[in-house]
């Protein structure tokens, strides 16, 4: 059986929706994943970010079809394929622990998928070739798993994963046994690989890094929920809860309350600025400042931010220094400061901190007394 060709112009990648999609783990209370709505288009790169527990791998194991839906609805293109057992809905996986075949060598893992929809030999032969090159492993072709490293394991899964010409490619944080440097090598060969297959690729997980550097769009996850779905930059300077702003970056979180345009920390008042200010209303909010848009020194703007602070610590990174401060009366925050603008400082050291107001974003605080306030997203 060869590869069903796509029509013509027809893009290469199948879209996915999950329409309400429910998890309820038998013996559970609570549902794992929880009415999730989502919208994956056809050829994108999704992230499926969150911390453990959130619901990611149940949601991508119910599009696979290794986990039965509770309830709801999973549209491959349109089609409902919930009750599809996973062979026929044809989509690829990849796990974090490899999952070889620990009997059969590279060559034999790759081409297993196509033994299974019963491909011809010499068909088989050629696009395990293919595939291997595609990872870069054609020399490799005879080893066992034991003898390949954990970085080439995962290139010939994700090489067995799409020999068969998926239409979707999920991936189960498949970087995440890999040391740093390594990961990141693999991080670009999957960017590489979604390129070059332009088919939709659904990826799982908890390194916000990762997810900044690889995707299209990030669904947020959180208690089996989707917070926040957009484009890496809209998460970033636009997130829609106090959760989504320190989950992904570092940031500087002033709490407090919202009262005539101001915000009310208790300690300090600040200029909220318009980004998200209909979005936290009144009531409990935060105001979300990334600590690349903190100078120090005092805000150059009438009616920008500027907040007295000691200096508890500078730490030098190279591109940037990272200066962490104590506010008067208040928490912890953090400068990134750009080698030198800032003029010399040193721990003890006495700064004014400034802002401007559109630096700053408002949210619902839907975290509160969950941290002293205001405390920055652990320095990482
Ligand atoms: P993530 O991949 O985001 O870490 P999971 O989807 O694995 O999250 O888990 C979501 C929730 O479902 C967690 O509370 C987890 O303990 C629970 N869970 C996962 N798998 C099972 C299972 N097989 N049986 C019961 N509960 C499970
Ligand atoms: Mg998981």
């Amino acid at each position: 059986m060869p590869e069903t060709p796509n029509a013509p112009g027809a893009p290469a990648g199948a879209s996915i929706e999950a329409e309400a999609l429910t998890k309820v783990y038998k013996g559970s209370a609570l549902p794992a994943v929880d009415a999730v709505d989502l919208t994956i288009h056809a050829g994108e790169f999704m992230t499926l970010l969150g911390p453990s527990g959130s619901g990611k791998t149940t949601t991508l194991n119910m599009i696979a079809g290794f986990e039965e839906v509770t309830s709801g609805r999973i549209l491959l293109d349109g089609d409902d394929i919930a009750r599809l057992p996973p062979y026929r809905r044809n989509l690829g996986m990849v796990f974090q622990n490899y999952a070889l075949f620990p009997h059969m060598t590279a060559a034999e893992n790759i081409a297993f998928p196509l033994r299974q929809r019963k491909v011809g030999r010499p068909e088989i032969d050629r696009r395990v070739r293919e595939a291997l090159e595609l990872v870069h492993l054609g020399e490799h072709a005879d080893r066992m798993p034991t003898q390949l490293s954990g970085g080439q394991q995962q290139r010939v899964a994700l090489a067995r994963a799409v020999v068969f010409a998926p239409r979707a490619l999920l991936l189960d944080e498949p970087l995440g046994a890999l040391d740093k440097k390594l990961r990141e090598s693999l991080q670009l060969e999957i960017a590489r690989l979604h390129t070059e297959l332009g088919i939709t690729f659904v990826f799982v997980t908890h390194d916000q890094e990762e997810a900044l550097a690889l995707s299209d769009r990030i669904a947020v996850f959180r208690d089996g929920r989707i917070e926040q779905v957009g484009t890496p930059a809209e998460l970033y300077e636009r997130p829609v809860s106090r959760f989504v702003a320190t989950f992904l970056g570092d940031s500087n979180v002033f709490a407090g309350t919202v009262r005539d345009g101001r915000l009310d920390t208790g300690w300090c008042s600040l200029t909220t600025g318009t980004a998200g200010a209909s979005a936290a209303g009144t009531g409990p909010a935060a105001l979300v400042v990334r600590p690349e848009n903190l100078r120090l020194g005092v805000a150059a703007d009438p009616g920008a931010n500027t907040l007295s602070a000691t200096v508890t610590d500078v730490v030098y990174q190279g591109a940037f220094r990272r200066v962490l401060v104590r506010f008067d009366g208040g928490g912890a925050g953090q400068v990134r400061d750009t080698a030198g603008t800032g003029g010399a400082v040193a721990a003890g050291d006495r700064v004014e901190v400034g802002w401007a107001a559109e630096a700053g974003v408002l949210v619902p605080d839907d975290e509160p007394a969950a941290t002293p306030e205001p405390e920055p997203a652990a320095a990482r």
